[in-house]
């Protein structure tokens, strides 16, 4: 934990200086247009920093270098062990950064520090010191065929791969992506969210520190329609993994089809539910845990338990324990330690989330706490941790993902109709279950329609389980060694031995 305190973080921040060219074949360089975008603070609108802003001239480069180092076999005909090494040297220049890349972390997107110590950077240390152990671990097969062959079944890296990530948690994220695919022998060129390009950059400084060869890793700041767009529909770039949002993440599938069927794995959005049973054990848990699973990031979480499915019989009961718990999540200085609710991340998502709180509003939707906009004399932008209760399934906060602090309550009486509710969405990312009975437990995980289910506990899980999701959340998986699968493709060679 962190044992910090407010001064320490804003003295740190006073002295920060921060990256902000693009990396490409292993130097930091503006961008070929010499256009630069603004990084805001959100805790308190005020510039961060102008960063390189990248576009298709950028790309160019960066995919021929990638390309150059990939065909060079620099890094993907390096002995397994020692690419090993050298990614287990960049998984500890990271966890001694920690500090830096929290603090640029909590600056850029509004998390606050104390979780972007805890959490974020220590998990992306973590991710990347999981996959580089896994690399000389991993066998390839020989088919069971006639004697008269030796049949083998191998994977081999794909080349070049894209990864384009979000901005709710800018680390993590990257390092789902980079980790398997680095460990896996391709060259990866990473473009970070344009609402949170810093701790990117920082890493890449991080990636040459600890010795990976240059043109294998390359970090392109940018906007979305140019510099993503430039890469989803680049005939050179073999495959595309991106987290963010459905309707993006769609669009690249079409990018694929429209230029070289590159692999595209799309990691999208969620709208999950929790569904709380009438025998729950421990309600004072199932609550804590309620709350937490919407206000944690300040409900910027892809997985976040924004539907709470509820039986009525302790439906009261539960919203009353809840709303004692309100408190502890007012939003608050991101780098004071002990805030546990930040900024948003920009003006443009706080609005998009007080529209939605508006528009639930005028529709008469039930709003129990919260719902405004708070701390405005700071210049960032922050909401209350906002509950609307018993709500009807046709609103649009119960259909849309929110991407805030934003959480419904829905009431059921049979459990099917609450597991019908739950599956009642486009999503399938996550969902919870709470009950004392086993088989309830396993019957209704099963009819949970998503990638990752809960029982009596919300986001557990660590590097060993698949992330992802069914429905419109998702086609692919990050996390565990089905991540590491994608990155490569696999060959059949038959040796004719007769
Ligand atoms: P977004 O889709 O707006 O942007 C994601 C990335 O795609 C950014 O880097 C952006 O610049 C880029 N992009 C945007 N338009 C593009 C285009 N036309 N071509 C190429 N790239 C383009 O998403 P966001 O607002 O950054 O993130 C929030 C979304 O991410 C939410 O929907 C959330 O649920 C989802 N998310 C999913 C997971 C998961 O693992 N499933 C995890 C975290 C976040």
């Amino acid at each position: 934990m962190v044992q910090h305190d407010l001064q320490y973080w804003q003295d740190k921040a006073a002295d920060l200086s921060f990256p902000c060219k693009a990396f490409i074949n292993g130097e930091f360089v503006d961008a070929q247009s010499g256009n630069t975008f603004d990084s805001i603070n959100p805790a308190t609108g005020q510039l961060l920093a102008s960063v390189a802003e990248c576009d298709s001239a950028d790309v160019e480069l960066a995919v021929s270098a990638a390309r150059k180092a990939f065909t060079s076999g620099v890094w993907s005909n390096k002995a397994p062990a020692e690419r090993k090494a050298i990614l287990q040297n960049f998984a500890a220049v990271i966890e001694q950064h920690q500090e830096q890349l929290a603090l640029l972390e909590s600056l850029d997107m509004g998390k606050p520090i104390g979780d972007a110590m805890s959490y974020d950077a220590p998990a992306t240390a973590r991710c990347i010191a999981w996959n580089a152990e896994a690399i000389d671990k991993i066998y390839d097969e020989v088919a069971p065929v006639t004697s008269e062959a030796l049949a083998l079944v191998t994977r081999e890296a794909l080349g070049v791969v894209a990864a384009i990530v979000p901005w709710n948690f800018p680390l993590v994220m990257t390092s789902w992506k980079i980790g398997p695919a680095l460990a896996t022998g391709n060259s990866v060129i990473l473009k970070p969210s344009e609402k949170s390009p810093l701790t990117a950059l920082y890493l890449a400084k991080l990636a040459k520190l600890a010795g990976i060869p240059d043109g294998v890793f390359n970090v392109l700041p940018g906007y979305g329609h140019t510099a993503g767009q430039a890469l989803a529909l680049h005939m050179d770039v073999d495959c595309i993994t991106f987290t963010g949002s459905t309707a993006v993440g769609k669009k690249l599938v079409e990018f694929s089809g429209q230029s070289n069927l590159k692999r595209a794995f799309m990691e999208c959005g969620g709208k999950s539910p929790n569904l709380v049973c009438a025998d729950v054990a421990d309600l004072d848990k199932a609550a804590a845990t309620a709350v937490a699973a919407i206000f944690y990031n300040q409900g910027e979480v892809c997985t976040a338990g924004s539907r709470l499915i509820v039986h009525r019989s302790i439906h009261r009961q539960l919203l009353d324990k809840m709303l004692a718990l309100v408190e502890q999540w007012q939003p608050g200085n991101p780098l004071d330690p002990n805030t546990s609710m930040g900024a948003m991340v920009d003006e443009m998502q706080m609005q998009r989330v007080l529209g939605f709180i508006e528009g639930a509003k005028a529709q008469g939707a039930k709003l129990v706490c919260g719902g405004e906009q708070v701390l405005s004399e700071t210049g960032g932008y922050y909401i209350q941790p906002t509950i609307f209760d018993d709500v009807d399934a046709s609103l649009d906060i119960v259909k849309q993902e929110i991407f805030g602090p934003v959480l419904v309550v829905q009431v059921f009486d049979e459990l099917e109709q609450g597991i019908a509710l739950a599956n009642d969405t486009e999503y399938g990312l996550a969902a919870g279950v709470w009950t004392a009975d086993i088989n309830t437990a396993v019957k209704t995980s099963r009819a949970l329609r998503a990638g990752t289910v809960f029982v009596n506990n919300w986001d557990g899980g660590d590097m060993t389980m698949p992330f992802g999701g069914f429905k419109q959340s998702g086609n692919g998986r990050d996390k565990s060694l089905h991540a590491l699968e994608k990155y490569t493709e696999l060959k059949s060679t038959w040796i004719d031995l007769s």
